[in-house]
């Protein structure tokens, strides 16, 4: 019989009753064609392989992450609590060492998901990682956590969410954000004042292959992370690298993925996008449960893959070689960089537009960040939509210095509740969620 070297858990949710609609590539069978190739392997039989069923997230579990406006259930459906609660059963499930790692296979997605929510961005409405992340450092104490995002498009969301955060290293490998949705993610991005260089983009040229991932993996994700050691590691698995992804441009396979999960070691991997339902994602979960579990996947082999067919052109090797280079340089130049652009200054402002693509709506943003060197810093965001909400948010971080704390608590107490729909305090500190209104 086989055995797990690793203890493995699984958690599926395939959301059967949520659909953006019926055609849309993000709908429900994206997961029945992997659960039916894992029983029809045989992988719940592994001595070693077993399957967590999903809890919900609460709204607290939500609020340690989101400013949703006007509230999460305005923003969540029930699939949204779940799919995040199967990240949390997960994390929890490792963190009991009830197994050695585990594998949320849920959906919706949740990466393209930012700090302050007005709606759904690329097919996602809550961050369900940063959920389940939150709730383990509350829960379990942890303080480093590394994410290593692998879906083909720029975690945009969850970096968002942990750019302030020195404690949180965010690095994404995707396609180049000049040929692909959201267009972010570049070697310049490396976080904010207060944690310069604990995000990391990889972008990679259309048609990159097992080859060129890899080596980004190699001579960037692996060394950066044993110079950061994390308390945990955690894989955004996307699947849309696939050579047969339909609505991307990459040459990467199932060996590819469970190669790399071998070499990235993650304790949990939470299932993120991956839109060849039937080519690609069955084999591709599989090799990823496989080398997970520390089981020989060699046999995983997806309908015609052919390596040769796919192998990546010397100008890409060489294009990739260059960026990894250009992101090794940043890592390891991030303090003389962070001040340079900051120096002494005692706030960072930034000002931008975000576009709700799969709900059509746009949000304007202002947020203001105390730089300090002791913590990830007091934050603010002056955020409104264009259905009309405006409010404002304050952030104090977990490890938040006096100092930061008190002037997060200045900013929403003095703040004019007659100028914002709603005020939102998010204490990290006291693990509380504060909201005002004029009007309740
Ligand atoms: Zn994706
Ligand atoms: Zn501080
Ligand atoms: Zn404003």
């Amino acid at each position: 019989m086989l055995h797990a070297t690793y203890k493995t858990g699984l958690v599926f949710f395939p959301a059967f009753d949520w659909a953006i609609s019926p055609t849309h590539p993000e709908r429900e069978e994206r997961l029945l064609y992997t659960q039916d190739q894992v029983f029809e392997e045989g992988l719940l039989d592994i001595e070693g392989i077993r399957e967590f069923k999903p809890e919900l997230v609460t709204v607290a579990d939500v609020r340690r992450v989101h400013f949703c406006v006007p509230n999460e259930n305005r923003v969540m459906t029930e699939s949204h609590f779940i799919s995040a609660g199967g990240a949390k059963t997960i994390g929890k499930a490792v963190m009991d060492k009830r197994v050695d790692k585990g594998f949320a296979l849920v959906r919706p997605p949740g990466h393209h998901a930012m700090r302050v929510v007005h709606g759904a961005r690329g097919f996602c409405n809550v961050n369900i990682e940063a959920i389940m992340i939150e709730y383990l450092r509350k829960a379990y104490g942890i303080r480093k956590v590394a994410i290593v995002d692998t879906d083909c498009h720029h975690g945009d969301g969850t970096q968002d969410i942990y750019w302030h955060d020195p404690d949180t290293l965010f690095i994404s490998l995707h396609q180049d954000g000049r040929t692909l949705y959201p267009g972010s993610g570049f070697p310049d991005d490396l976080g904010g004042p207060n944690a310069l260089g604990t995000t990391l983009n990889i972008p990679l040229p259309p048609f990159t292959s097992e080859e060129g991932v890899l080596y980004a993996v190699n001579h960037v994700v692996l060394p950066v992370l044993d110079e950061f050691k994390p308390d945990i590691i955690i894989n955004s698995a996307g699947q849309d690298n696939h050579f047969t992804d339909p609505i991307t441009n990459m040459n990467f396979s199932a060996q590819g993925y469970a190669r790399l999960t071998t070499l990235l070691k993650p304790d949990i991997a939470v299932l993120e996008g991956g839109y060849s339902i039937e080519g690609a994602l069955p084999y591709v979960n599989l090799g990823i449960i496989l080398a997970m579990a520390g089981i020989d996947y060699s046999k995983v082999t997806e309908p015609n893959y052919d390596p040769e067919a796919i192998r990546q052109t010397p100008q890409i090797s060489r294009a990739i070689e260059k960026t990894c280079e250009q992101v090794l340089a940043n890592w390891n130049n991030r303090n003389a960089i962070r001040e340079k652009l900051y120096g002494s200054s005692e706030y960072a402002d930034r000002s931008r537009s975000v576009f709700y693509d799969t709900d059509n709506l746009i949000e304007t943003q202002h947020e203001q960040v105390r730089i300090c060197r002791q913590c990830g810093g007091a934050l603010k965001i002056d955020s409104s939509s264009d259905r009309g909400l405006h409010v404002l948010a304050v952030h104090v971080p977990s490890n938040a210095c006096d100092e930061c704390r008190q002037t997060a608590l200045k900013w929403y107490d003095t703040a004019d509740v007659n100028r914002y729909d709603m005020l939102f305090l998010q204490d990290r500190t006291e693990d509380k969620f504060l909201i005002k209104s004029a009007t309740v």
